[in-house]
């Protein structure tokens, strides 16, 4: 009897057992199963040698004849593809990051929640990252070098794997082409020719889990919309809103480099409206969309986008641009409505902006960090325009001297563009810098005539000296 009643058990568990295995295998995502690739052999892609650089050849070759396997992969394959010159080339191998590094003279090992090699041939640098898998969680030799936070942010990922694993830890469809150096072909793992064909941004996997594990991955969703014109898959799209907070728990170094790469990559304007379209401008910039929701928001929105189509336009023309400019506008708003405050409780101007700029960019920093060299210039171009309209004596050439002067001049112009202060000083130091000296001395001496100039220095009456004999 005791016996039968064992056996009962037994049978139980087992049957237990084998329903809890059947169930978890359903329950897991298809899409994170290692996938068979399509393999589209070169003469049935458009992808030449030709669109890779030199250096990023050399090292596909070096690795091929160090006896590992090498492909280019990710955004320089998708930019080839839509007929864009690639930013950058990225290369993926078997080879771990010291044998890689033991390959090339000038590489070196970096990072550390992901570690990489990178490959130094004059200003080009080639990322070499070793194939990685998903790190399953009852791997405990796996779990040494991967680390989860209770959110499901991944801290660490250092878990090599094939490179089935490595195309479906990458973020959308779009990024996981891989092409074979060995013979030419690609490697599609995730339906990614027919993405990008059919222009979709479309995540790999679960969009709850791969945002949880990386929240910057909705930045990526929003910065590719902006830049490739493809439109984010809707069940992709759907999640972000909701989960837009979590950018909160992203480091601001890192979304520092992602702002930036949003804002000064050419198309600045495209990417705020996908910002805005997806709830997460204001989890970047939360005091500046107070201000968009106030009453003066469409002034200062007329002048962010004022400033993001000045930005793009001199991407355009090959001009520079500094991430100080485009931070000076984002912040302007927070610091001018501070800054009134602090006037009317009796501060002198210089005070009220000075003390509004450190709270603005303490706030700020909270979220995305700001260097201090351009924070400095931040702080210096908003101090200018105080000044801007002091031109009395010689002030005004001293002022172009300023090496802030050229931004701050271009800051007011875009003030004076939106309408945030009437119009007029733009214009009045735009034909000051065309002027000769001499028509430069008639253009002050008439503000004089006007009563304008501002602060003209008084000059002090010299008490006569008292007289010896007096
Ligand atoms: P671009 O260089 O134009 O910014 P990219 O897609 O090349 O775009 P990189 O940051 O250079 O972006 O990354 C290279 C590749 O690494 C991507 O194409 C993608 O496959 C993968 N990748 C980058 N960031 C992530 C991420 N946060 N999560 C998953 N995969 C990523
Ligand atoms: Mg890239």
């Amino acid at each position: 009897m005791p016996f039968k009643f064992l056996e009962h058990i037994v049978h139980w568990l087992r049957s237990f057992c084998q329903d809890l295995t059947g169930w978890i295998s359903k329950s897991s995502p298809k899409e994170e199963e290692p996938p068979e690739p399509r393999i589209i052999p070169r003469d049935q892609h458009p992808i030449s040698r030709k669109q890779m650089s030199r250096a990023a050849l050399d090292v596909l070759y070096g690795l091929h004849k160090g006896g590992f396997e090498a492909y280019l992969v990710g955004g320089c394959l998708r930019d080839i593809l839509c007929g864009r010159e690639p930013k950058d080339f990225d290369v993926s191998t078997n080879a771990t990051p010291e044998q890689v590094n033991r390959l090339f003279k000038r590489s070196r090992i970096i990072g550390r929640r992901f570690q990489i090699v990178h490959v130094r041939f004059g200003r080009e640098v080639i990322e070499v990252s070793t194939f990685r898998a998903k790190a399953s969680d009852d791997n405990q030799d796996q779990n040494k070098h991967h680390a989860h936070e209770e959110t499901g942010l991944v801290l660490r990922d250092n878990t090599w794997g094939s490179i089935e694993e490595d195309a479906l830890r990458r973020d959308f469809t779009i990024n996981a082409l891989y092409y074979n150096i060995a013979d030419f072909s690609v490697h599609d793992f995730a339906g990614s020719m027919d993405d990008i064909d059919d222009e979709v941004i479309r995540l790999i996997g679960k969009p709850e889990k791969r945002f949880r594990e990386d929240p910057v991955r909705m930045l990526r969703a929003a910065r590719f919309a902006a830049k490739l014109g493809f439109h984010i898959e809707e069940s992709t799209a759907h999640r972000i809103p909701d989960m837009a907070e979590l950018l909160l728990q992203v480091p601001a170094a890192r979304l520092f480099d992602e702002v930036l790469k949003l804002f000064l990559s050419g198309h600045a304007r495209a990417s705020y409206e996908q910002l805005q379209e997806l709830g997460l401008f204001r989890f970047l910039f939360p005091e500046t969309q107070q201000a968009l929701e106030g009453d003066q928001g469409e002034t200062w929105e007329a002048m962010l986008l004022a400033a993001m189509d000045n930005t793009d336009r001199r991407l355009l023309m090959d001009k520079p641009v500094t991430p100080a400019f485009i931070y000076a506008v984002l912040l302007w708003p927070v610091i001018q409505q501070r800054f009134a405050g602090y006037l009317s409780s009796g501060l002198p101007p210089a005070q009220a902006l000075h003390k509004s700029a450190t709270r603005a960019l303490n706030q700020q920093i909270k979220h995305t960090a700001i260097p201090r060299r351009f924070s400095t210039v931040m702080r210096e171009m908003w101090e200018l325009q105080l000044r801007l309209d002091k031109r009395a004596g010689r002030r005004a050439d001293a002022m172009m001297e300023h090496p802030r002067f050229r931004a701050a001049y271009d800051f007011l112009l875009l003030r004076e563009q939106c309408g945030e202060i009437k119009a007029g000083l733009g214009d009045w130091w735009t034909r000051y810098q065309e002027e000769e000296e001499s028509g430069r001395r008639d253009m002050i001496s008439d503000l004089g005539n006007q009563g304008g100039g501002g602060n003209k220095r008084r000059r002090r009456r010299r008490r006569p000296k008292p007289s010896a004999d007096s």
